[in-house]
């Protein structure tokens, strides 16, 4: 693998790291306790030949035997020891008392020594005991044989036992990543193995099915998406194209072509709405339209909507009445935008009602914002009523078309509305009307 160590060997390095210091430690540790012990316990068993030597030396002493008895006893008494004759006993003035000759001085490294002084009949006398440190040696020889042989031994099974360990351990991760490789844009409704084992294996796998959740309903909505929108412009275009050629297939009047070309013209206009609704909504699905928030007053645009609907509404036999409050009715908002949504309500209430009918715009400031656009038309069915701001939807295609809709007006509606942070729903009854209202978060205190 590029770019350095797997996570499985840094693992077994750091372990291993890990373990070798406290290896060196507790061997370290272990070392200057045993050896102290040791050294204790000769220190004692010296320290036990002096006071043997001065309970002889002061019972001599006790029962007046000469300094010769006295030796010839300290003498007995060293034979009997080990290392008796390493015992050594000086007077008061340094002189030797035992033994009389004097003996080689012992090499300073090899062995211990312990001294004692005892005073015996108010004279002061000095007691050496000596012993060999081949016995430590010994035993710290072994030890050291020990330590050197199990100490790697025990690093290498441990270190291949953690690498073991975390091979198993992240084996899941290769899994998943083996099963993420296969995954693309043409299989994104397959899903990883989640391992329920409740660690963060388990949660790692199911985020990724949850992310790949995600990912394979934008990518449906924006398939859906597209091949909407083709079918939409096929329709418009098939139009044109047929209204061209029929008015090209034999000479006609000047009469018959402008009927043709008004046709033509209609579908083009038609088309280049439907073309800009689409840009909007693939603009806000990109995340790029941009809409710049400021607090404006409602009141005044409400009414200058419904100004430019109330020529739409005049010629297809309609009355659009405005209930506006008398006081400016605040929110933060981005006009031009805010239009849009409005007129979309408007146009939808001026397309679905019968000449003859009522259209009511309605704003209100107290409690949460909301504005109202109700009319007396056709009504939309309660079982289509929860679709109405999907897109490309329409209740009854066949007759709606020529009414001019593509099915994109409500969600864009939506999508303004929800870039407010206001919400959008609508109420209806069949052939009795409907009412949209958009109501804005807080209130206008
Ligand atoms: P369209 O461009 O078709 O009007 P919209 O997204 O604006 O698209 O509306 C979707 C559908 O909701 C319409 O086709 C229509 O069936 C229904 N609709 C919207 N507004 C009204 C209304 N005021 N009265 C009756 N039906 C409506």
């Amino acid at each position: 693998m590029k770019g350095g160590l797997s996570i499985r060997l840094r693992l077994s390095l750091w372990y291993s790291g890990v373990l070798l210091a406290g290896l060196a430690l507790f061997g370290l540790i272990l070392w200057i306790s045993v050896r102290q012990s040791l050294m204790t316990s000769l220190d004692e068993t010296l320290d036990q030949r002096i006071r043997g030597a001065i309970t002889v030396f002061e019972e001599e002493t006790r029962q007046g035997s000469t300094a010769a008895t006295i030796r010839e006893e300290l003498g007995e008494y060293a034979d009997s020891i080990p290392e008796g004759r390493l015992l050594k006993v000086t007077g008061p003035d340094g002189q030797r008392v035992f033994p009389l000759e004097s003996v080689p001085p012992l090499p300073r490294h090899g062995y211990r020594f312990r001294r004692k002084t005892d005073y015996v009949a108010g004279r002061r006398y000095e007691f050496y005991a000596a012993g060999s440190l081949d016995g430590v040696e010994n035993l710290m020889g072994s030890l050291r044989w020990l330590m050197l042989w199990t100490a790697p031994l025990t690093l290498l099974a441990a270190s291949l036992g953690g690498y073991w360990i975390s091979r198993r351990a992240l084996a899941p991760v290769d899994a998943l990543t083996t099963a993420a490789r296969t995954i693309g844009i043409g299989n994104l409704s397959s899903r990883l193995a989640v391992p329920a084992t409740g660690d963060e294996l388990e949660r790692l796998a199911a985020t990724w099915n949850q992310m790949l959740e995600r990912l394979e309903s934008a990518v449906h909505r924006l398939t859906q998406f597209t091949a909407d929108a083709s079918h939409e412009l096929r329709t418009p275009i098939a139009l044109m194209r047929t209204s061209a050629e029929i008015a090209l297939r034999r000479p006609r009047t000047a009469e018959d072509y402008r009927e043709s070309l008004q046709q033509i013209m209609d579908e083009a206009e038609r088309t280049s709405r439907l073309v800009d609704d689409l840009l909007t909504l693939s603009r806000a699905d990109a995340g790029r339209a941009q809409l710049s928030i400021e607090r404006l007053d409602l009141v005044p645009l409400v009414s200058e909507v419904c100004e430019q609907g109330r020529m739409l509404a005049s010629s297809r036999g309609l009355e659009i009445d405005v209930d506006l409050p008398g006081r400016p009715v605040e929110v933060e908002g981005n006009a031009p935008a805010l239009r849009r949504l409005l007129f979309i309500l408007l146009d939808n209430a001026l397309k679905y009602t019968q000449p003859g009918g009522n259209i009511t715009v309605s704003v209100s400031g107290s409690g949460p914002v909301t504005v109202s656009v109700s009319d007396t038309g056709v009504g939309i069915a309660a079982d289509v009523l929860p679709h109405v701001f999907e897109r490309f939807f329409r209740a009854d295609p066949s007759r709606q078309r020529d009414a001019g809709g593509s099915g994109l007006g409500l969600s864009i509606a939506k999508w303004i509305a929800e870039r407010h942070h206001a919400t959008i729903d609508a109420e209806s009854a069949v052939k009795q009307g409907s009412t949209f209202h958009v109501r804005f978060p807080g209130s206008n205190c």
